[in-house]
């Protein structure tokens, strides 16, 4: 009893401990609300502590090494950089596409100041935020017109909110997909007002499907691109051209949700086959959406191309000032598709492209680079054969041979959680207890922070 009360008052006090660490400089610029809340948190955690009979002793300075590490916490952002050693090239948990250096400059420049986001600089009068882009967009899918959305979810309501409300809807049930983040074609739909109807079975699907539901009522016939997962085996389902053929004769409207919107042909760069934009245009559909930070590399978005006439119905909707798109967006996107214009320049220019298309040669050369530095600091790695997946709900079973360095002698798991820790997190592979990163997702300016945290774990 005594002995409890002897801990209880040997406790640091509030005002005398915050006193103390104010004479470290670095924490004058807290406020003192959150100093006295840090410091009485963990004073009241001991307290609580010993009553409870959960300790019998303490130190003090651990104590203060528990308020120190709150204020650390206080200074830092919640939202970081992290460094993506996972080898997924669009990883949706991981903020899908990086930016590059030189789109950040752009960001910085337009938007450091005011901008002429909703001014038109010819007539001197009020502008709209979707001309700075639509005629690019235009330019470089070849589409009839534009319109961009805050994401492709909202682009895809909009439209079978337009087209569709009260209406049917038929579409494919080997095509009712869900994406990451519980993002479900059936549920977007319900909440459109458009009604669904689900033709076909799982894995097939034919034309006499399609012209069987229609009825008075139909309004449109979607396709929704399955970017996430692919059926094998007995499948079929109609093409865009013939979903054209179908509406034409039926006067409907038809659209695809390609998801991943790719404006370059990956194909022939080795890579498996993939609708572009272009291609889904050329086939004939009316409307096509597609996300802003897939395969295009560019800002979180909505896009939509297609038919003119249908676009400016979609302009007129009052949904679209739910889903408008901010200035970041509408800045990096202009950015972007400006790089389109030429393929060459796109592919050196926009970081996923690269990582896509970054030779083997070249990964396994880099591969080395970086197991030579680990060398240097004393920790021990190997080169290995890995595979890295595009992701996204991007290129579904599209993976890519790659080379990663494996860590040595450490205990995987446990260097793992460490490396979440550290002050610019690394998120790498475990496998079989082995810690490895894949290079394809790294870059060289990232080597030496790897280095250096994977050495200070080792001197612990
Ligand atoms: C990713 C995806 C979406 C959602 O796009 P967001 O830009 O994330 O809203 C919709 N449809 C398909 C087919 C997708 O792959």
């Amino acid at each position: 009893m005594k002995e409890k009360q002897n801990l209880l008052r040997n406790l640091p006090k509030i005002d005398k401990t915050i006193l103390s660490i104010l004479e470290n400089d670095r924490y004058k610029e807290i406020p003192y609300k959150e100093l006295y809340l840090a410091t009485s948190k963990v004073i009241q955690k001991y307290r609580e502590n010993i009553l409870n009979n959960k300790i019998s002793s303490y130190e003090v300075d651990t104590i203060m090494k528990e308020i120190i590490e709150k204020l650390e916490n206080h200074s830092k952002y919640h939202f970081r950089r992290v460094i993506n050693g996972t080898g997924t090239v669009l990883h949706t948990n991981l903020g899908r596409a990086p930016f590059s250096q030189e789109l950040l400059s752009h960001l910085a420049t337009t938007l450091s100041g005011y901008s002429n986001l909703e001014f038109n600089l010819e007539s001197g009068k009020r502008g709209s935020r979707y001309a700075h882009i639509e005629d690019l967009i235009v330019k470089v899918t070849g589409a009839e017109s534009a319109l961009i959305t805050n994401n492709n979810a909202s682009a895809v309501m909009l439209c079978l909110n337009e087209f569709s409300k009260g209406k049917d809807v038929i579409i494919s049930r080997g095509e009712l997909v869900e994406v990451g983040g519980s993002f479900r074609i059936p549920d977007i739909m319900e909440l459109s007002g458009a009604n669904l109807v689900e033709i076909g079975t799982t894995n097939r699907t034919h034309k006499e499907d399609y012209i069987k539901a229609i009825n008075e009522n139909t309004t449109m016939l979607l396709k929704v691109h399955t970017s996430n997962y692919h059926i094998q085996g007995f499948t079929s389902s109609v093409s865009g051209k013939e979903l054209k053929e179908i509406a034409q004769e039926y006067n409907l409207i038809t659209m695809e949700d390609l998801g991943s919107g790719m404006l370059i042909d990956f194909s022939k760069y080795g890579l498996k086959p993939e609708p572009t934009v272009m291609k889904t245009l050329e086939s004939g559909i009316d409307l096509v959406t597609f996300s802003g930070d897939k395969l295009l590399g560019g800002p979180q978005c909505g896009i939509i191309v297609g038919k003119k006439h249908l676009i400016d119905r979609l302009k007129k909707n009052q949904l679209l000032r739910a889903f408008r798109v901010d200035k970041m967006s509408i800045t990096a996107l202009e950015y972007t598709f400006k790089q389109y214009l030429s393929e060459e320049n796109a592919i050196k220019k926009i970081p996923i492209l690269s990582k896509i298309l970054e030779k083997i040669d070249s990964l396994k050369e880099r591969a080395y680079d970086l197991s030579s530095l680990f060398k240097e600091k004393n920790i021990v790695s190997e080169v290995i054969e890995v595979e890295s997946i595009i992701g996204g709900g991007a290129m579904p079973y599209a993976t890519l041979k790659s080379y990663g360095v494996k860590i040595i002698g450490i205990d995987g798991n446990k260097l793992e959680k460490y490396l979440l820790g550290v002050e610019i997190p690394i998120v790498g592979r475990v496998q079989n207890n082995e810690f490895f990163i894949d290079i394809r997702t790294i870059s060289e300016d990232e080597y030496s922070i790897i280095t250096e945290e994977i050495s200070e774990y080792l001197l612990k």
